[in-house]
């Protein structure tokens, strides 16, 4: 094909160049505020950049592809309503050695002055479909991250109009600099579901081996007991009733019941016998962290966060990832709070505070349905939800994890509504 990497040589005026390096500069801070506005759909950030890449190279058309496995895949196009539609009737994914995979990999601009001029012998079907559709004039930008080819950009106009060497450079250099920007940005996306993922896993698992050790070793001495009871029934049940037979039985029962709660407390000392792991925690940053990871699920929800966190907060030796467990915890039950009030605003309140001696404190506050008058002396008992699905095991779980951090944590109700989850941890 007639390809060449030079437009139309015209050399730009001062001024113009000063122009035009407002444009790029613009161009990119655009797209760093469409990155910073938009922290799940990545679609805003595609259109941000087609936008930008239309109006610094005057085109009439423009289409951002990626690269996947099997090919490009068009993630976005923009520009000409007519022309926009002619060219989504291109097939969504360039496959591996397709025309436009070929000028990827080339990794350098491919600039088409004129379809209607190329070698009759690259007249192909991708030549067709182009010149169908309206285009004349093509620039190719692939996008490059450490050489890898991350997408292409292309951009195109009905008339025979060739872009001038400054379009070209300049869009050449903003693409190098979004292709930096999307790559990042979508590796950190997809870091931050993988760990949102992990959390989930990490709590469903624990969960699980926890409660079925736990099934397994009582299950056996609470049917010995049940045994116990029917056999005491029918003993009370002869003429004249057997006492004796009874008391035998009430004995095996309250054995049951004592070996029950030995198996308990067994578990109870397994639990608190783990030593947490000792590093030096920045619990401002720590908490900044599990905002972020949960970042997504606060969105869906509609809750707005406000952050109050606290100056020079001391340091505290503890165990990271349990601390940023118990904040993960509250944090999702705030959610779940708030989820289940249809109207007012869902407002999650996170703050710190230095507590002098106390060491730090950590205070989450949501607008969710509040905490009933009964749950609240048993809130925080292994097992106790009143949730339809809940486990019941996530604030016995923070508790434990607080106090082995030689801390305190409790609940209180707010007015008008929501609930309030406090905590302290020992500073270092
Ligand atoms: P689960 O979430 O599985 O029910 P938890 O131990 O985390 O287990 O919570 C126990 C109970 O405490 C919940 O079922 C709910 O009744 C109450 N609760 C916890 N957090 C809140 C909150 N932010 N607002 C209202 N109630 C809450």
């Amino acid at each position: 094909m007639n390809q060449s990497i030079h437009g139309e040589g015209t050399a730009p005026e001062p001024e113009d160049r000063v122009t035009e390096l407002i444009e790029q500069q613009t161009a990119i801070s655009e797209l760093l505020r469409a990155i910073a506005n938009s922290p799940h759909d990545m679609q805003p950030i595609f259109d941000a950049i087609l936008d930008s890449a239309t109006r610094l190279c005057r085109a009439d058309i423009c289409s951002l592809r990626l690269s996947e496995e099997s090919g490009l895949r068009r993630v976005a196009i923009r520009g000409d309503p007519l022309l926009v539609s002619q060219a989504l009737s291109f097939p969504a994914l360039a496959e591996n050695g397709s025309h436009l995979s070929q000028i990827a990999t080339s990794r350098l601009p491919t600039h088409i002055p004129d379809f209607a001029v190329v070698d009759g012998d690259l007249r192909d079907d991708f030549w067709k479909a182009v010149v169908n559709a309206g285009f004349r004039t093509s620039l190719f930008v692939p996008l490059l991250k450490d050489d890898e080819i991350v997408g292409i950009v292309t951009l195109g106009r009905k008339q025979v109009q060739p872009f001038t060497d400054r379009q070209i450079c300049l869009f050449r250099d903003f693409a190098a600099q979004a292709a930096i920007a999307l790559e990042s940005t979508r590796r950190e996306r997809q870091y931050r579901e993988a760990q949102m993922a992990l959390a989930h896993a990490n709590r469903v698992a624990t969960m699980g081996q926890f409660t079925a050790s736990i099934v397994h070793e009582i299950k056996q001495p609470i049917a010995t007991a049940r045994n116990n009871a029917v056999a005491a029934l029918r003993f009370l049940d002869r003429s004249p009733p057997d006492v004796a037979e009874v008391r035998e039985a009430l004995t095996c029962i309250l054995d049951d019941n004592d070996r029950t709660n030995d198996i308990v407390d067994r578990i109870e000392s397994l639990i608190k016998k783990a030593p947490p792991r000792k590093e030096t925690v920045d619990l401002n940053a720590a908490i900044l962290d599990v905002i972020a990871l949960i970042h997504g699920e606060l969105v869906n929800a509609g809750v707005t966060v406000a952050t109050q966190l606290a100056g020079g907060l001391p340091y505290i030796q503890g165990d990271r990832v349990q601390l940023q467990q118990v904040m993960l915890n509250l944090i999702v039950n705030a959610i779940q709070s708030m989820n289940a009030v249809e109207d007012g605003k869902r407002e999650l309140h996170i703050s710190t505070v230095s507590m002098g001696p106390e060491g730090v404190g950590v205070a989450v506050r949501d607008t969710g349905q509040g905490l009933r008058p009964e749950s609240l002396p048993r809130l925080f008992e292994p097992f106790y939800t009143t949730k339809p699905d809940g486990m019941g095991m996530g604030l016995s779980i923070c508790l434990s994890i607080v106090e082995a951090h030689g801390g305190r944590l409790w609940a209180t109700s707010c007015e008008p509504r929501g609930a309030l989850f406090q905590f302290t941890i020992l500073a270092d």
